[in-house]
């Protein structure tokens, strides 16, 4: 197992425009690193660079503090796990495990090979599995011998380019709790390539999130939901998404859309000067007004609107509330999709209520918003000031 750190990676394609663009990132011994980002981030990219299969155009790479940039894929000591496993048909499950071994000519006796595969496949449960053939194995089986041959070649750290994307949901899901398990079992440096952020947020320790070849913010999956950094990581990370709410600070008071919201001082305090703000909350601080704690009710404010419709999950409902920007707020909201890599932002708020909740589409309702959890954001920089 080792360490691994990018110092300042850059790559630079044929065009000349940096699809990995100046990235640092110390990834410790045993630590399971997610990179994600829309289509095109440079997350796969970045991966290969790691791998040795993309060259380096400036900074460095180092494993284990070595510098390896100019190492060839087979001289670093990594194992990728990729998206169809890549097993062989023809082979057993015995012989695709040992497949690295025997590739390694001469390397490895046959006593060796029998005692590294027989472990590798106790590891991971095949033993009883061995003398298969690929298409007679569950997804889940099938992902462990791939990560099986991973593990015979001793490597330094595995890494996952989109493993489970081909997958259907239900299968992906398994998928994730068994890679999940896997890495903490063999506690091996790992970095996970995914656009799907709900691995992102389940497998990592800490999840890297990336947009156009830049790195926006790395934090446990908890930091990024309760904290991000800016515009884009809040808009990319939780769903539904984060909403986002223009605003005009006024006497000291944040007037929106929704009425003016009572919000701490202390956050306030942040955006002193600003006369405009997004205001950034989640659709789980909404609630209907009549369900909520009279302790609570004080720690946020109440607005009254008309829903559109309410979509029923069972232990929670969706509501959704359209408005009516003005055109100085509609340019912000353009200027914010834009920001965040999408087409369009549309005027609308969705808000979670509990399951019990009575509100429907079509009438005036009054909904409570936790002001504590706001967050807002410069809307020039995207920064989040809060
Ligand atoms: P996806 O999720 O779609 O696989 P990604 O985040 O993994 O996307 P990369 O594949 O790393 O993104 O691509 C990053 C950028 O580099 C993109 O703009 C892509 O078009 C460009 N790119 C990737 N490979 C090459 C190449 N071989 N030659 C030129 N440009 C490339």
């Amino acid at each position: 197992m080792a360490s691994i750190t990018l110092n300042n990676l850059v790559k630079k394609y044929g065009d000349g425009f940096p699809a990995v663009n100046d990235i640092s990132i110390d990834i410790a011994d045993g630590e399971f690193i997610i990179l994600v980002g829309p289509s095109g981030c440079g997350k796969s990219t970045l991966l290969r660079m790691i791998v040795g299969l993309e060259d380096i155009t400036d900074g460095e790479l180092l494993i284990d503090g070595e510098r390896v940039n100019d190492k060839a894929p087979r001289d670093r000591n990594l194992a990728m796990v990729f998206q169809n496993y890549a097993l062989y048909p023809h082979l057993t499950v015995y012989e695709n495990i040992a497949f690295p071994l025997r590739l390694a000519k001469g390397k490895h006796s046959e006593e060796q090979v029998n005692k590294l595969v027989t472990e590798a496949a106790a590891t991971l449960e095949l033993t009883d599995h061995l003398q298969r053939k690929p298409a007679n194995l569950s997804g889940g089986q099938r992902q462990r011998v791939a990560m099986g041959r991973a593990i015979v070649r001793q490597a330094d750290a595995f890494l996952f380019d989109e493993p489970l994307s081909n997958l259907d949901a239900k299968l992906r899901g398994q998928m994730r709790s068994e890679i999940s398990q896997m890495q903490r079992r063999l506690g091996v440096t790992s970095v996970y390539v995914t656009h799907d952020q709900t691995e992102a947020m389940t497998l990592g320790d800490r999840v890297a999130v990336l947009k156009m070849g830049e790195l926006q913010q790395i934090a446990s999956p908890r930091e990024l939901y309760e904290q991000p950094r800016n515009l884009f990581v809040a808009g990319f990370i939780g769903s539904p998404s984060m909403n986002f709410i223009p605003a005009t600070i006024e006497n000291g008071k944040l007037q929106t859309v929704l009425g003016d919201l009572d919000v701490p001082a202390e956050k306030l305090a942040k955006v002193e000067g600003k006369k405009v703000v997004l205001v950034g909350v989640r659709p789980e601080f909404f609630e209907d007004a009549k369900l909520v704690e009279e302790s609570k009710l004080p720690h946020g404010s109440i607005f009254t609107a008309t829903l559109t419709h309410t979509e029923w999950l069972g232990n929670e409902q969706y509501g959704y509330i359209n408005f009516n920007p003005d055109p100085e707020m509609r340019e912000l909201l353009n200027n914010l999709a834009r920001e965040m890599d999408a087409d369009e932002l549309r005027p609308q708020i969705v808000v979670t209520l509990d399951a019990a909740s009575r509100i429907r589409g079509g009438r005036e309702a009054e909904i409570w918003l936790d002001t504590r959890k706001l967050h807002l954001f410069d809307p020039e920089s995207g920064e989040n000031l809060t």
